[in-house]
């Protein structure tokens, strides 16, 4: 999809826009285009509806550290093979400590349809966490993982 056709403003639900998704620093560090086909866009609508508006709307304003991300940036960030994130099903939401965390955490699993919940974190000392949502409905798995957090500080 060329960047001219894609409509960063592009509301995916009530409080959740298209750019969002898109917007990665190190995207822009490396000059990589990170652009999705409609398909990742519709899946990426079905994670905003699922799973981040029902979070927005309990708890505000919520940040995404990471929506979709093409082969390239992925592998820029070094994420594993088959990421979600590659098909628009995951985002990486931004906690400010652990126990906004877990709150995210267990409103996410208590009251959405979601595929993977887990919290992750880096050499750095970032900490996210990470969702995904697959859009036929009866594939989702819901695994909540909260061990991740072990290795949070
Ligand atoms: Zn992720």
């Amino acid at each position: 999809m060329s960047k001219q056709a894609l409509d960063l403003l592009m509301q995916l639900s009530d409080d959740f826009t298209l750019g969002e998704f898109l917007h990665s620093q190190t995207a822009d560090r490396h000059g990589v285009r990170n652009e999705p086909s409609w398909e990742h866009v519709i899946a990426m609508r079905n994670l905003c509806q699922q799973v981040l508006q029902p979070l927005r709307d309990q708890f505000g304003p919520i940040h995404i550290n990471s929506g979709y991300r093409c082969e390239r940036l992925n592998e820029l960030v070094h994420g594993v093979g088959n990421s979600q994130h590659m098909r628009g099903e995951a985002a990486d939401i931004y906690i400010p400590n652990l126990g906004t965390g877990l709150q995210y955490f267990d409103f996410i699993r208590d009251n959405t349809i979601f595929d993977q919940l887990l919290f992750e974190y880096n050499s750095r000392g970032g900490k996210w966490l990470h969702v995904s949502c697959k859009m036929d409905k009866k594939h989702n798995r819901y695994m909540a993982i909260p061990n991740y957090t072990l290795g949070l500080q």
